[in-house]
């Protein structure tokens, strides 16, 4: 049995490894997909403290490499229950059971889709939703992101070094994202702003060639692209923990800067958790929260 299983290998789930080492405790870390989390798909992160300039790739890799430098350990594994037993916890896994005595829920959030008729079909054959990761195959081709906030920013600044041209469009009139990133895509002359629009058909055969925007108004027009990004936020997946942690109304962890659930010993840390600002600092910060926390909770038990 483990000291602390964290579940989730983005920053909150690292850096909560991170501290727990530090403190002595034996931890695992699982995580279904890929250690670094969401920020993976960033190409350039600017705003945390003390590094000015990092990919999130590089920064994924050096915080992975210190946790398990650590001697944290780390497993994939797509965690789907999640039951108290006697002296701890007991996650499952397909066919794999982890106990440890505490538990750190780290689940992030994964991409909201835009629930269009064969979006899901056209994944890989025009439609991706990772700039960074697909944003080469569509060199000197025309692409568009949907979304406003700063991943849509982010892919269609990013996009507009690769692709020929980029249509970000957005369904309001203003963005939700940080000024600087609009600014700075407003300097790019391949980068149109289509406002007050949504992407309402994909068309193309087996793949991708145009989408259809449908304005406030009503009206529709067709335009060729090869590539669409969907940067349209993310959405919390933590119903295997709701027993052990309360959601809020959006799915997300209803716990406080505490980090603390309504089941002793069962902490919450990063994107999953309800909070104002979903960022890198903010989830190192609940990581560090969230283990300080449970080595106490662990001292004290
Ligand atoms: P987000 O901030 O939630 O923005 C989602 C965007 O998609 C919004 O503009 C929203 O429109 C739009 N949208 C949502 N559902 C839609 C739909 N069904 N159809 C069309 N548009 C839709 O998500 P995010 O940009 O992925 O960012 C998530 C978090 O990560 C944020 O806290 C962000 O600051 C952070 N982040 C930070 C960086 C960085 O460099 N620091 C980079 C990426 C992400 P409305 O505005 O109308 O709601």
């Amino acid at each position: 049995m483990y000291d602390i299983l964290v579940v989730g290998g983005g920053t909150a789930g690292l850096t909560a490894a991170i501290y727990a080492r530090r403190a002595g405790r034996t931890v695992l870390v699982l995580e279904s997909t890929g250690f670094g989390g969401q920020i993976t798909a960033s190409h350039l992160v600017e705003n945390y403290p003390g590094i000015p300039a990092v990919s999130g790739l590089d920064y994924s890799d050096a915080l992975l490499k210190q946790a398990k430098d650590l001697g944290a350990e780390t497993k994939f594994a797509q965690v789907t229950g999640a039951e108290q037993i006697p002296g701890g916890f007991r996650l499952t896994a397909g066919k794999k059971e982890f106990e440890g005595k505490a538990l750190i829920l780290a689940t992030g959030a994964k991409h909201r889709t835009l629930g269009l008729p064969r979006e899901e079909e056209l994944v890989g054959r025009g439609v991706s939703y990772c700039a960074v990761c697909d944003g080469a195959f569509f060199k000197d081709k025309d692409t568009a992101v949907a979304g406003g906030g700063d991943s849509a920013l982010q892919s269609a600044l990013f996009l507009s070094g690769v692709a020929k041209s980029v249509a970000l469009i957005h369904r309001r009139d203003t963005f939700r994202a940080q000024a600087a990133y609009v600014e700075a895509a407003k300097t790019k002359a391949n980068i149109t702003f289509v406002m007050d629009s949504n992407v309402t058909a994909l068309e193309g055969e087996n793949t991708l060639n145009a989408i259809t925007l449908t304005d406030k108004s009503g009206g529709s027009k067709t335009i060729p692209v090869e590539g669409l990004f969907i940067e349209v936020g993310q959405i919390p997946d933590n119903g295997p923990f709701a027993q052990l942690a309360e959601l809020d109304g959006g799915g997300y962890f209803a716990a406080g800067e505490d980090c603390r659930t309504k089941t002793p010993g069962v902490f919450v840390a990063g994107d999953c958790r309800s909070k104002e600002l979903r960022q890198l600092t903010t989830a190192a910060a609940d990581g560090s929260v969230a283990a300080t926390a449970a080595c106490q909770w662990l001292d004290e038990r």
